[in-house]
């Protein structure tokens, strides 16, 4: 652990953190000294995991069960953070799904699903934080995002509009709260090992992965290190930025 990284003392908050990217990003804020909130939506047994790893490892975390998607349950997360924790500093806003379809073959609910879990979510968690933030005149928002967003992806009109959505959010949130010492950044995943990535089929994953000049899917860790950054102190300078963790795969 970098002492320059440190997040001792700080209360962070992590959507979508039973699996995948959100619990890389769970562990590695607690490894860092921040108390963690690890909400999750179905995965209750792996939240708890999560937790147990962290409590284990001498660091604070509890979980708490939200859609974030729902306004009154993203308001109740961010409340349970600040009774369980005092304060919060950090806000991760990473839980998200897929619903993968061409246009012709995209349903209604398969559009309104992925905008709810992936931008309202953003929306309701941020807007729910943002308040005991500036009157502690400091805060964290870290919204993760995808190169889909950036790129644009065949058979992800709803993903890439979530996407897209959540970095034309982070840009316009960034203004309205940097005067109050809160930063607002997005990060932009390439491919990383998630589940997430069993729905794309084999040859279409291989093809995509063509297009990555490190060659290779990303991990989990990999992006977390990244939030651990920009939550951090060090990146206090860092706001409206949307920072690519994508193997060179989308270079903007
Ligand atoms: P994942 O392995 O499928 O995990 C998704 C997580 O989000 C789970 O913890 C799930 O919780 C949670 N979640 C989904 N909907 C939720 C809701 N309504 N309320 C609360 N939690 C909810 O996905 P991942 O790959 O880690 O993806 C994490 C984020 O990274 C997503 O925003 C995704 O779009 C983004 N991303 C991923 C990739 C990639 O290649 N993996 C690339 C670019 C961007 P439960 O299991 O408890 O339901």
């Amino acid at each position: 652990m970098s002492e320059t990284l440190s997040l001792q003392d700080k209360v962070a908050v992590v959507t979508g953190a039973s699996r995948g990217i959100g619990r890389a990003i769970a562990l590695e804020l607690a490894a860092r000294g921040a108390a963690v909130v690890v909400n999750y939506h179905h995965s209750a047994e792996a939240a708890r995991q999560v937790v147990e790893q962290i409590t284990a490892a001498g660091g604070q975390a509890a979980a708490f069960q939200a859609d974030v998607s729902d306004f009154d349950q993203a308001q109740a997360l961010i409340k349970f953070a600040i009774q369980t924790f005092g304060k919060i500093h950090i806000l991760v806003n990473n839980a998200g799904i897929t619903r993968d379809k061409l246009i012709m073959m995209m349903r209604e609910e398969d559009w309104d699903a992925v905008l709810n879990a992936n931008l309202k979510s953003t929306f309701n968690c941020s807007k729910a934080a943002v308040r005991p933030m500036m009157r502690q005149r400091y805060g964290r928002i870290i919204n993760i995002a995808s190169v889909a967003g950036q790129m644009g992806n065949a058979g992800q009109t709803n993903y890439s509009a979530s996407k897209a959505g959540q970095i034309g959010f982070t840009k316009a949130l960034a203004r309205e709260v940097a005067s109050r010492n809160i930063t607002v950044n997005a990060i932009a995943p390439g491919f990383v090992d998630t589940e997430i990535l069993d729905s794309v089929p084999e040859d279409m994953l291989a093809a995509a992965l063509q297009l990555v000049p490190l060659g290779r899917k990303g991990l989990p860790e990999e992006i977390a290190y990244a939030v651990a950054f920009l939550a951090s102190d060090q990146a206090a300078y860092i706001t409206g930025q949307v920072l690519g963790v994508d193997g060179g795969m989308a270079m903007m």
